[in-house]
């Protein structure tokens, strides 16, 4: 009989990697994933899913190398093993360009991802309007495939999972000891968080499948990433955007830019078009908090607001969910139930 019983509210990459990585390790709680929408429908399900991140202004230096160089390892054992075509987890090489020098040249990231350098002034020839570039190999963790497989693993370890929209935490408080929050943007109404709020993000899938290394312009805005099946080209970053449509003026805009870093893009043909709203906040929240629930005190072991980098920092900051869930286990009233 499993003693503790534990939710994990959430099936993205969050949600799955915080699931799996409880399951795995406390085998005497029963972990059950609860979510309105799962794959293919979630956002991390057509992110790019490249590894690398931008430096969050509040969390210390150390602990994001930790999200970082956790997740990198985890992912970088899946993509060298058999399972890699199956979770969708494969190495990419290619390039970071600045239209100008950045003010940081080496970023935190760069000792973990693999043969970081600053490129040639004869590799930048092929980028006339570019002055300064990164040359490295990292991951792309194409979640379309990896949620499925996250989701067997998390079936494996005794997981059980359920589909349902929550309106409010006090739904879950005569089911379960712990509440793991892995809803995303879903917090904003969910835990009534207000710093968390939507950066729209419109990608279209090509098919060129001679390009093999992604060019990535360092403002963010334009990127081409070839993949398994196809190349993700994009892309758009709108602040507080709520449209989930496609735009017209998004498309022409990401196939004229993306034509100007890589010609061969103008003559390929477009399979689909995709939006999705990044989860954003200042700084991810994974922390933990004793809530009152219907005048019971419910620890909640919180983990969203990833934005751009939920791919990359998921595994990372699934363990460290996983370790917040340690702590709320010796600690009371639930001590009582142990
Ligand atoms: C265009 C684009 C490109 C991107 N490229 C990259 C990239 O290259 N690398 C990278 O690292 N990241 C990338 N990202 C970011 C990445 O997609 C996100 O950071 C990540 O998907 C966030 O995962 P999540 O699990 O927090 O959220 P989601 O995938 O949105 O999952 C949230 C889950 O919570 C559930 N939920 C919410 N509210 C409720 C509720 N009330 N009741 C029940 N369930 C609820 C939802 O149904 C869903 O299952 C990209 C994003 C976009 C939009």
């Amino acid at each position: 009989m499993k003693s503790v019983r534990v939710v994990v509210v959430g099936a993205g990459v969050i949600g799955f990697s915080t699931a799996v990585c409880i399951a795995e390790a406390l085998p005497f709680c029963s972990v059950t994933l609860l979510a309105e929408k799962f794959s293919p429908d979630t956002t991390s399900d057509g992110a790019a899913g490249i590894l690398f991140a931008a430096e969050f202004p509040d969390i210390p230096m150390e602990r994001q190398k930790r999200w970082f160089k956790y997740s990198f390892n985890h992912l970088l054992a899946i993509a060298q093993s058999k399972h890699s075509p199956e979770a969708g987890v494969m190495l990419t090489s290619g390039w970071q360009i600045f239209r100008d020098i950045p003010a940081d040249k080496k970023p935190f990231w760069s000792e973990f991802v693999i043969g970081f350098r600053v490129m040639t002034d004869s590799e930048l020839k092929r980028f006339p309007d570019h002055t300064f570039g990164q040359a490295f190999t990292t991951i792309k963790c194409e979640c379309s495939s990896y949620l499925p497989w996250l989701e067997k693993s998390f079936r494996k370890a005794g997981g059980q999972v359920e589909q349902r929209k929550l309106d409010s935490l006090e739904e879950l408080i005569n089911s379960y000891d712990i509440i793991v929050n892995c809803s995303g943007l879903g917090s904003k109404t969910l835990v009534g968080d207000n710093k968390v709020y939507p950066v729209r993000g419109q990608v279209l899938k090509v098919e060129a499948p001679w390009l093999k290394h992604f060019i990535r312009d360092g403002d963010g805005k334009t990127y081409i990433y070839p993949g398994i099946h196809s190349v993700t080209v994009g892309g758009t970053r709108q602040e507080g955007d709520w449209r989930l449509q496609a735009d017209e003026g998004d498309t022409k805009g990401i196939l004229e830019r993306c034509s100007e870093l890589e010609l061969s893009i103008s003559k390929a043909k477009v399979l689909s078009e995709w939006v999705g709203l990044r989860p954003s906040r200042r700084n991810p929240r994974v922390e933990k908090e004793l809530v009152w629930l219907q005048g019971r005190r419910m620890p909640v072991v919180h983990n969203y607001g990833h934005g751009g980098w939920g791919v990359t920092l998921a595994w990372g900051t699934a363990l460290e969910a996983l370790g917040l869930v340690r702590q709320c286990l010796h600690e009371t009233p639930l001590q009582a139930n142990l």
